[in-house]
């Protein structure tokens, strides 16, 4: 089977957007536009595409991070049936919401460009320069879309000042309104300099014609702004440009688009989707500089074996690797895992290793999403994105490849839940329907942690943020059918040690009959951070951060109860030693013990390897540990003072300050412990004016008096 899209034909890109920006209804032009689609669904009315889920359609926000296909010929083209004419879509879904930043981090890895989307009226906002720095980090091409240019307050002008002054003066705009608010009509094209504007009943016709005089002036001066900036990307271009001649059209283009590839120039459209204006001209910008999989750098990764650096090449003909990037439950066809493929191809039906875990998989069906149909493939080739049914032990960020080519891709790195609250099951029915459903949803979802209270037996369940437990909680009801009665949210705490220690421990009885006979040495120490992109030791977790080492030399430990003394250990852990939070970044090393012919037992073990825990623990400089959160508030300047007087009363260490438009922007660190609420008082103390948001930026050592009054609240 050969493939039937050439490589430079695929775009693989998400449409990133604020909250309200117009993510949804923009997505849903695409997928009308793209033809995959013959009827709109209003926002409000819950039909859009992309947001199939449930809660999805009554927040009004995407959650998740489907795929979807489509295919696109580009304007003008007179036979948009040609499908040699047309181009493959890959549109990968990103949520604008902060608490869903493992969403948005997770997309940013597998797409190879997006099209970021602002809302008209208010320009750049406080989400929109998050998700900017994740595309920052990621290096991903991207295209601008200022919609809403029809909403009354609507201005391109300040919209576009906002995206140079606050994300990057890298921006620059192909096109300028015709018209704004009421009056938007469509757009003029610095470019080709034609004017552009869109008939029919959903804007499906662009109609090309000659620059309206009023906008003439203009028009030429933004042109020859444009082409400078375009020509800068190229030598012999710019010294041909200063001699007085313009490159042509087509070149401009290939210079352009080698820049965006780069991440030097990002261009500015404008439109509005809801009245149909403008989104196709931005479909055509993602053909003609958005990157196909072929413009990308090689993927990286190690050999698993050897533990060399390796990599993979975009083309069908290298060995199989890909990038499993999101488990999603379809309605129809059951458990989907979405990979990315990065080279060779792989066939329904046939086995596939997955270099994480070491196993084989056998994938059953390959499916394809599109807006109205899931399409069966046979084979998916490199550079595409598809979906898998039937895979049992691959999850989020996990390398499949093929077995005798192995390699592991760079992990997608997510953040740290720092969230976390009680949840109980209403009835004995839903007890266990809610471990199922709990189960399936941090197999989902890595920044979501499921772990009992081993005193209380209680669930607790830990996330990103408030919301996101809430969204967690509502899928629970909505898709397993469980109802539950949930806690408040707490802090995620966490112990650790600082020092070392040496610890004995010992469990024995021996009253009449058969007694317990258990004992243990250990040494315990501080477990540093493992290094950016090294490899995870074998006998380390990722989860807890915990290593054992087994140094028992002539079994004066058997070694059938070595597994229970590790058991002991982790139990101990999980119930931490100052406040019952778990304990983490720690190595055990089993280095010495006993035991008793007759009344040894794995439980005994277990136990002595607990005390010994403790003990060790207790002697180890312990502490308690809380997430700070990276906040950043936006007020006008007589708000300032109270501002930041209030974020120092927090504990809060102020980083910076700087000049936001007509506002200034404060940049903290502060305890998440002390930013529940915050959007309430930072509305009362600036008449509703100020906005924030936050992020979770590392965990570090709460300061004694604190601690103390955490410790008290827990006994
Ligand atoms: P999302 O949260 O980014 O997905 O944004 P939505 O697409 O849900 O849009 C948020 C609101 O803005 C909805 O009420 C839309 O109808 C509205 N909206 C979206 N695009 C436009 C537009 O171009 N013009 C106007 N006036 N409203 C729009």
């Amino acid at each position: 089977m050969n493939r039937d899209y050439p490589l430079e034909k695929v775009r693989n890109f998400g449409i990133i957007a604020h909250i309200d920006a117009g993510k949804t209804t923009t997505s849903e032009r695409v997928l009308f536009y793209t033809g995959s689609q013959h009827k709109i669904g209003e926002v409000h009315e819950g039909e859009t595409t992309t947001d199939w889920m449930e809660q999805e359609r009554e927040r009004g926000i995407t959650i998740t991070a489907a795929a979807i296909t489509c295919f696109w010929s580009k304007t003008g083209e007179k036979d948009k049936k040609d499908a040699a004419k047309k181009y493959r879509f890959n549109i990968i879904d990103t949520p604008g919401h902060i608490d869903f930043t493992a969403e948005v981090k997770r997309s940013m890895r597998v797409l190879d460009g997006a099209i970021v989307v602002f809302d008209g009226v208010a320009g750049v906002e406080p989400q929109s320069e998050t998700n900017w720095r994740y595309a920052d980090e990621a290096k991903v091409p991207r295209v601008c879309f200022i919609n809403k240019l029809d909403r009354t307050g609507a201005s391109f002008e300040r919209s576009y000042a906002s995206i140079l002054d606050r994300l990057s003066p890298k921006a620059v705009r192909m096109q300028i309104p015709i018209g704004e608010e009421g009056a938007h009509e469509g757009a003029i094209d610095l470019l080709t300099m034609k004017a552009y504007t869109f008939s029919g009943n959903m804007g499906e016709e662009v109609i090309e014609s000659e620059i309206p005089e009023a906008l003439l002036e203009d028009a030429k001066k933004y042109h020859g702004e444009l082409v400078e900036r375009i020509v800068e990307n190229d030598d012999a271009a710019m010294n041909a440009y200063l001699e007085g001649k313009e490159p042509s059209l087509e070149e401009l283009k290939a210079i352009l688009r080698a820049a965006v590839i780069r991440n030097e120039v990002f261009p500015v459209y404008c439109g509005s989707a809801l009245k149909n204006k403008g989104v196709q001209l931005v479909l055509d910008a993602v053909v003609d500089y958005l990157p196909s999989p072929l413009d990308l750098p090689p993927a990286t990764g190690k050999n698993p074996k050897t533990g060399d650096p390796a990599e993979r090449h975009a083309a069908d003909d290298e060995p199989f690797c890909a990038l499993a990037f999101k488990l999603q439950t379809d309605p129809f066809v059951g458990a989907l895992t979405f990979f990315r493929v990065y080279s060779g191809t792989l066939s329904a039906g046939s086995y596939v290793f997955n270099s994480t875990t070491g196993s084989r998989e056998r994938v059953g069906r390959i499916v394809r999403l599109q807006a109205d149909k899931r399409e069966e493939v046979g084979k998916v080739f490199a550079g595409e994105i598809a979906a898998a049914v039937g895979l049992k032990d691959t999850k989020t960020s996990h390398t499949l490849c093929d077995e005798a080519n192995p390699i592991i891709l760079e992990e997608i790195k997510f953040p740290e839940p720092v969230v976390s609250l009680r949840i109980e099951p209403k009835t004995k029915a839903d007890q266990e329907k809610m471990g199922i459903a709990l189960r399936k949803l941090s197999d989902e979802d890595p920044t979501f942690r499921v772990t009992t209270d081993e005193e209380t037996n209680e669930t607790i369940i830990s996330g990103m943020g408030e919301l996101h437990l809430e969204i967690l909680v509502d899928r629970m009801k909505r898709e397993f059918n469980v109802e539950a009665n949930v806690g408040k949210p707490q802090v995620a705490y966490r112990e650790t040690i600082l020092g070392s220690s040496d610890a004995e421990g010992k469990y024995i009885k021996q009253t009449g009959g058969r007694g317990q006979y258990g004992h243990v040495k250990i040494k315990m120490k501080k477990l540093e951070p493992i290094e950016e992109g090294a490899k995870i030791p074998k006998n380390v977790t990722r989860e807890d951060h915990f290593e054992f080492i087994n140094n028992i030399k002539g079994g004066v430990v058997p070694q059938e109860y070595i597994p229970a003394v590790e058991k002991g250990v982790r139990e101990a852990m999980a119930r931490g030693l100052l406040a019952g939070f778990p304990m983490v970044d720690v190595s055990i090393d089993l280095y010495d013990g006993s035991y008793h012919d007759v009344d040894s037992s794995e439980i005994a073990f277990k136990i002595a390897a607990s005390m010994a825990f403790q003990d060790a623990a207790q002697k180890a400089k312990p502490v308690i540990l809380e997430p700070i959160m990276r906040v950043e508030v936006i007020v006008p300047e007589q708000f300032m003072g109270d501002i930041t007087g209030n974020l120092s009363g927090k504990r809060g260490q102020i980083e910076g300050m700087e000049d936001r438009g007509m506002n200034k922007a404060v940049h903290a660190k502060v305890p998440l412990s002390e930013m529940f609420g915050y959007t309430t008082i930072l509305r009362s103390m600036t008449e509703g004016r100020g906005s924030m948001t936050m992020e979770f930026d590392h965990y570090d050592i709460v300061p004694t008096n604190v601690a103390q009054e955490i410790i008290a609240s827990r006994k």
